[in-house]
């Protein structure tokens, strides 16, 4: 099933990295500038991932031993100075995700730098190094976010979907590594519901949910692959999803040989595997496409749908 699996550190059959993006009420302010502090529900809501949900989560990934990543936008950073004092305690990684939850693709690019540099800042700050890598908001990658990332000196992204196991992209300078993931492992599809962020979906049980990201990990750990859940503390954080997954973490340790790690280690390895050339990885040259592509200037634009 797998072409070219990387090896893993002491024959461990998969890698899992566990990311939870704390993106608390970030998403309000940047969807309703003027009116989100009236939405004072919407912002309990979001409020509960650093209130309440990271020490809870930390405190379980410290019951089973386990480091993993965290992708905080820096405005939450700044906002949430206790939640992200817990995740450092924890020896938990903090990576980049924007400054208010911003998307590079929608906006011109000296300001996709001056907030991918603002936000490096605020973690550089906290942490006292650089981010080694980034998780773009909402996945809005743009045709320049990899020169960015690559003049920054960024070791990974974890914002693409282009395969099954770590892969390299290049922009012909330099690369960084991508620990991709896809929707199916993200909670947002399965528990987001909110009227004021226009998320108006049937809402599962944690039951369906977990069956669903339980068939990828089965399928990484039977195949040498990687999974990476993409989970939210304010979705994924509340008690009984909570308590469904201490019980899949349970299950995936009981499974034996899986390499639980923050991502960073993962990029680390993968770098040192490319290095000393016991491995090597499907490449991608970006960007994909340097404008629309040149046959849709030959339709009618109603056509083009
Ligand atoms: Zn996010």
């Amino acid at each position: 099933m797998l072409k070219n699996p990387p090896p893993w550190p002491n024959g461990a059959r998969c890698a899992v990295s566990i990311t939870f993006d704390m993106d608390a009420d970030s998403i309000l302010h940047l969807a309703h500038h003027a009116s989100a502090h009236n939405r004072v529900a919407a912002i309990s809501m979001l409020r509960y991932g650093p209130e309440v949900a990271i020490p809870r989560i930390v405190e379980m990934y410290r019951r089973f031993g386990i480091r993993q990543t965290f992708f905080v936008p820096a405005w939450c950073i700044e906002r949430y100075p206790q939640a992200v004092e817990t995740i450092l305690s924890g020896g938990h990684e903090i990576g980049h995700h924007g400054y208010l939850h911003e998307h590079p693709n929608g906006l011109p690019e000296e300001e996709q730098v001056y907030w991918l540099r603002r936000s490096s800042e605020v973690i550089k700050r906290v942490t006292g190094k650089h981010p080694r890598g980034i998780r773009v908001p909402t996945y809005k990658f743009s045709a320049a976010t990899l020169d960015h990332l690559v003049a920054d000196g960024f070791e990974y992204d974890a914002s693409l979907m282009g395969d099954d196991v770590p892969y390299l992209l290049t922009n012909g300078k330099g690369s960084v590594v991508e620990l991709p993931t896809h929707y199916g492992v993200d909670d947002w599809p399965h528990y987001m519901g909110s009227r004021d962020l226009s998320y108006i979906m049937p809402v599962k049980a944690p039951s369906q949910a977990m069956e669903a990201f339980r068939a990828d990990f089965d399928a990484a750990w039977q195949y040498g692959g990687l999974f990476v859940p993409v989970w939210h503390p304010f979705l994924s954080g509340r008690l009984a999803r909570c308590h469904a997954i201490a019980e899949f973490i349970e299950y995936m340790l009981g499974k034996g040989n899986v390499w639980f790690a923050p991502m960073e280690d993962i990029a680390a390895h993968i770098r040192e595997l490319v290095a000393t050339k016991k491995w090597e990885p499907r490449v991608d040259r970006l960007p994909y496409y340097t404008g629309p592509i040149p046959e849709l200037g030959e339709v009618e634009p109603a056509l083009a749908h």
